[in-house]
Parts: C-alpha cells; sequence; structure tokens
C-alpha cells in the first residue's frame, strides 16, 4: 500500500474518534477518557478492603515497593462558586460536618488493620474546603488518621486551604501533625469575576493576610491556583491577579485553563456550544494567557516547568526555591495508586480496581454498597499510565513504563506507536515518548489510538 493511502487510512480513523468523543458528554475531561468504559460495579466497604489486603500482599510477596498516596475528601464549601465541578456542597451547618467527621473516623477504623503494615507515601487533604473545619473537628480527624495510620517520614502532607476560612488555630493544628505543604485556591482577584461566580467572600487583603499567616506559622511550601479565562475575566484582570498573587512570593503558582462545569454556563456566560468552547476559544484564549505567564514569570523571578499550549494548566516555582524538595498537586488516583477516605473520594489500586465513593450513608455500614468501581484489565492500567503522562506533561517515560508492566510499551502498543510516528504526532528518545500536539483536544482525539 502506498504511504498516501496508508496516511489516509490513519487520517480516516482519527476523524472516526473525533466523533465518537464529540457523542460523549464528557469530551475533555482526561479523567474521564480513563473510564472510556464505565464504572460498572457497585462495591460495598468490605469488598474495597479486600482488595487493599490482596496488593499489600502481592507486593509483599513480590518484594515491590508499596507506594499509596492518602487522599482525604472533605465535601463542604463556605458557598458553591460558579464555575467549581468539584465534588463540593454549602455546608448547611455545624452538626452536618460533625456527622461527617464521624463517618471518617468509622472508616479509618474500619480500614486501618488492612494498612497497619504500611507507611503511606504522601496525604493530601483536598475538597471542597478542608478549612471549614474548625479546630475541634480538625483536631479529631487528624488525631484519629494518625493514631490509625502512619506515614513515611518525608512525606509531602498538603492540606488545601480557602483564604477566607484560614486560622491561626488551623495552621497551627497542621503544622503540630506534621504538615508541611498548604495549597490555596485563590482563582482570581477580580473583584467583578468573583462577584459572577459568587466568591466575593474573598478579597486581595484576606488572600494576604492568610499567606502571611501560613508564612508565620512556618509553611515554606505554599502554592497558589489561579485560573484563566473565567467569565468576565480579561487579559488586563488576568495580568493583574498573577501580578499580586507573584509579589506575594508563593512557592508555586498553578494556573489552570478554564473548565466549564456544565453546558449552561457556557451558554450564558459565552454564548457557545462546549465544541466550540475547546475547539475556538480556549486554544486563542490560554495562547494570549501564555503570553502573558511568559512576560511575568520572568519579571517576578519564577520557572515555568512548561508553555505547552496542549496542557490544562502551568505550574511555576520561585527560583529561589526550585532546589527544594519536589511538590505535586494531588491529581487523583490518575496519578498512582491512591487510598481515598470521604465522599467522593476517588482511589486507584494499582493494576487491580479503580473505584470512588458515590454514596454518603448516615453511618458507616460494612457492606452497604457506597462506592463504584471498575477491575483493571493489564492492557487498561497500561493505557491508564500513558494517558495520566499525557495529560500532565504530553510525554511518557518508556523506561518506567517497562519497569512498571515489565514489557515494553512498543510491543504492548505497536499499531498505536505506528500510527501515531506516522502522523507525526510523536518522537521517540532514549527515556521518553514526546507527544505534539497543538490544542488540549487532541490529545483525547489520537489517545484513542492506545484503545485499539
Ligand atoms: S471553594 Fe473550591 S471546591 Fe469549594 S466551590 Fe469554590 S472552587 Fe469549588
Amino acid at each position: 500500500m502506498s504511504d498516501n493511502n496508508i496516511l489516509k487510512i490513519l487520517r480516516n480513523e482519527v476523524s472516526y474518534f473525533e466523533n465518537i468523543l464529540r457523542r460523549r458528554d464528557y469530551f475533555y475531561d482526561i479523567n474521564q477518557l480513563h473510564t472510556y468504559s464505565d464504572y460498572n460495579r457497585q462495591i460495598s466497604p468490605r469488598l474495597i478492603k479486600d482488595y487493599w489486603a490482596k496488593f499489600i500482599q502481592y507486593a509483599k510477596n513480590k518484594n515491590n515497593p508499596c507506594d499509596i498516596d492518602f487522599y482525604i475528601h472533605i465535601p463542604f464549601c463556605q458557598s458553591k462558586c460558579v464555575y467549581c465541578s468539584y465534588p463540593s456542597q454549602t455546608a448547611r451547618d455545624r452538626r452536618e460536618i460533625d456527622r461527617y467527621v464521624d463517618y471518617l473516623i468509622e472508616n479509618m477504623c474500619f480500614f486501618s488493620d488492612t494498612f497497619s503494615q504500611i507507611k503511606f507515601r504522601n496525604l493530601y487533604v483536598g475538597g471542597g474546603t478542608p478549612s471549614i473545619l474548625n479546630s475541634k473537628q480538625l483536631d479529631k480527624v487528624l488525631t484519629n488518621l494518625f493514631r490509625y495510620f502512619s506515614f513515611c517520614g518525608d512525606s509531602q502532607k498538603t492540606a488545601e486551604c480557602n483564604p477566607g476560612s484560614t486560622r491561626n488555630s488551623r495552621l497551627s493544628l497542621l503544622k503540630h501533625f506534621g504538615f508541611n505543604r498548604v495549597s490555596f485556591g485563590v482563582q482570581t482577584l477580580n473583584a467583578k469575576v468573583l462577584k459572577i461566580h459568587k466568591r466575593d467572600y474573598q478579597d486581595y487583603a484576606s488572600i494576604k493576610k492568610a499567606i502571611g499567616l501560613v508564612k508565620e506559622n512556618g509553611f515554606r511550601d505554599i502554592s497558589v491556583d489561579l485560573i484563566a479565562g473565567l467569565a468576565g475575566d480579561s487579559p488586563n484582570g488576568f495580568t493583574k491577579s498573577f501580578s499580586e498573587i507573584a509579589k506575594l512570593r508563593p512557592y508555586n503558582i498553578v494556573v489552570y485553563g478554564l473548565m466549564p462545569p456544565n453546558d449552561g454556563y457556557l451558554r450564558k456566560y459565552f454564548k457557545m456550544s462546549r465544541a466550540d468552547y475547546f475547539q475556538k476559544h480556549y486554544p486563542s484564549m490560554i495562547s494570549r494567557a501564555l503570553k502573558i505567564m511568559r512576560v511575568l514569570s520572568r519579571k517576578f523571578g519564577y520557572v515555568a516547568d512548561s508553555f505547552d499550549p496542549a496542557r490544562f494548566h502551568w505550574g511555576f516555582r520561585h527560583k529561589e526555591h526550585l532546589d527544594s524538595s519536589f511538590s505535586q498537586d494531588y491529581s487523583g488516583e490518575y496519578a498512582g495508586c491512591t487510598f481515598g477516605l470521604g465522599t467522593f473520594s476517588r482511589s486507584y489500586i494499582h493494576g487491580m480496581l479503580e473505584y470512588r465513593q458515590v454514596k454518603q450513608p448516615r453511618h458507616f455500614e460494612f457492606d452497604s454498597k457506597i462506592y463504584e468501581g471498575r477491575i483493571l484489565r493489564k492492557k487498561e492500567a497500561m493505557i491508564k499510565f500513558i494517558i495520566n503522562h499525557l495529560a500532565l506533561e504530553s510525554k511518557v517515560p518508556q523506561k518506567i513504563f517497562e519497569a512498571v508492566f515489565g514489557t515494553s510499551i512498543f510491543v504492548a502498543f505497536p499499531y498505536a506507536i505506528y500510527a501515531l510516528k506516522r502522523l507525526g504526532k510523536i518522537k521517540i528518545f532514549d527515556d521518553y515518548i514526546c507527544f505534539y500536539f497543538d490544542k488540549p483536544e487532541e490529545k483525547y482525539i489520537y489517545a484513542l489510538f492506545f484503545y485499539r
């Protein structure tokens, strides 16, 4: 077959993938691409426990490292921000949070013996808004957490905080329990944009005060999240938000491109469909934001991890802290083996099972079907690995792939590698396969070659 014919067939295949994805609601959500085949089982805590026990025993028999991260989800916020697609709800009253704290502790108690022989790698308390817990509730959660579970001495322990609910008492508790990193969701400093998104309880003074308090409590690793492209924002507004935050000198600034929470948001504020947003609006908005980020990061002494336009977020670290140990945001079960605790948490048992808690019962019961999950075959675990890396950095570490799965990516996916090479989307280097995409949606389309 001639070269031209081969290319024609491959391009037809790309169009076919594009059509499949456009028919799916969750096109453009990289996390959901993993669930290309849906979560198909309802699972009880008892069964989850059996899977973890099996995984730990297997690692022990094989002498494999047992690297597991611990994630706790606090699903409450002061109010629900309009742009937010995270699983969280407005807290009705203190008693509701009290009940949730008790529920978490029942969970900890139930799972503790499964993990009694291992030390967890990292800890991430996210949400929602963990800092919505008052000191008594936070103390209760952390006292029980460290009573039931152990962590490596050098583990990274992160708590997400909202500037509006950051208090001295909670920060000193976090410090007392060994937390070494605080992550703030600030998103924007544009007052008009904050108001549109029902987040106007936050202003620059409260953020400055919160970051000051965190520093006074001895935390050095502070990360601030911003969003580029929020409804009502402008390049000038984004420039101001980035500059003002950079002047406060957090270790890291992480900028996310706006992921619209639903089609209604797009219709109301952007007057466009999801396809138009991602195909036309998003790439040009991100291209402008990246130009701003290039200039400002240089001006304020930050070093970017990448300016790749096909990513959904870009990290900037202050040059004074380039040597400090690597810190990362929580990226769900897709970044490795994660034990998630609490409503809406997601977990991943490497090569065996992925699951999420979808229901919040009033009381913990061993056999209630509160999780949805699916058993992973080896091939699916491999695809998950590839997509994780594609989502994060547009390159796949082939040596690590081989170490994890005992086979090379070229043997496991000969057709995908061939097709992507012929289409000029990858280049192969010694350690990495690098992908070249002009815009994020291409990641989703071309990733489907690995599902063939
Ligand atoms: S505070 Fe954070 S998690 Fe809560 S609604 Fe706002 S963006 Fe979402």
